[in-house]
């Protein structure tokens, strides 16, 4: 017999997979109303103006739904992916030197960790990410775009590094974890306390990614919190219902990348493709 949460109740299909436990504990509420992980729960909903964001902080442009969506929740497409692993930066200079310091500190672990090259852009590069502080919010559009495109980083989106690099990811082609396609096996959506209106788009499941091989990673820089976009933050928007992490409310990270983040930059960052345009994807960069 199944088994409905009460705030999950009508959305059992999370709960009919074998692999989520037949009954929640009694006291789930309680084991999750810390509010010790808030990290900017209604940060995008509070801007008003980001009716073109989908998933909260990723800005969309109007062709976007027809390109090819990756393995590993990245774009697949040759001219959505940063070539040679170069991505060209410049920042505003509306950004003071301890915030300028942090935006690069977040590119340096990038790189050091992964195979990608952050380099100042130049007057040669027509692709390249600016990041600037135009508008309200922290915000980043998914892939290379052509042209120059914005990160956004509003007053108290340059907090951490981790808040940094998650924008970068969506820039180099990164949904948010809790998008798989596999994600009803792992968390839960808890849909009657996600705030109505603009956000209402941020816990849907990108139809056209796939997971491949790689891992769930609750611990991933791009999942979201535990109480993201909830009208009620004490209590979650997200559960995890993997018996080894129920009850979890360190959803996600905003410090740095997580080990999983680190190996799906190196799967998908190639210069090759195949003859069909396809993103040859290998287990490791090739330094
Ligand atoms: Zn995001």
């Amino acid at each position: 017999m199944r088994t409905c949460v009460r705030d999950g109740c009508g959305l059992g299909r999370a709960l009919q997979s074998s692999s989520v436990p037949k009954e929640l504990p009694a006291d789930w509420r309680e084991r999750l109303t810390d509010s010790v992980y808030n990290y900017h729960v209604n940060r995008s909903a509070d801007s008003g103006k980001n009716n073109n964001r989908f998933e909260g902080d990723i800005a969309s442009r109007p062709d976007d739904g027809r390109r090819r969506i990756t393995p590993i929740s990245g774009v697949v497409d040759r001219d959505l992916m940063w070539l040679d692993k170069i991505v060209p930066y410049e920042i505003n200079i509306q950004f003071g030197n301890d915030e300028k310091k942090l935006i690069l500190e977040a590119m340096a672990d990038m790189a050091a960790k992964t195979c990608l090259i952050f380099r100042e852009q130049n007057a040669k590069d027509t692709s390249y990410i600016s990041f600037t502080r135009r508008d309200s919010g922290c915000w980043s559009y998914i892939g290379r775009q052509g042209g120059p495109q914005a990160i956004n980083l509003a007053p108290g989106c340059v907090d951490k590094i981790g808040t940094v690099q998650h924008e970068v990811m969506h820039a180099i082609s990164f949904y948010h974890e809790q998008s798989r396609l596999d994600r009803d096996d792992h968390v839960l959506v808890i849909w009657s306390n996600i705030q109505f209106g603009t956000n209402n788009t941020n816990f849907q499941k990108s139809i056209r990614t796939s997971a491949r091989d790689l891992p769930y990673d609750y611990d991933s820089i791009m999942h979201y919190a535990f109480n993201q976009f909830a009208k009620n933050p004490k209590y979650p928007t997200l559960i995890p219902v993997q018996p080894a992490h129920f009850g979890r409310k360190n959803l996600g990270s905003r410090d740095v990348m997580s080990a999983g983040d680190v190996e799906k930059i190196r799967r998908i960052i190639r210069r090759d493709f195949d003859r069909s345009g396809k993103a040859v994807i290998l287990a490791t960069c090739a330094f």
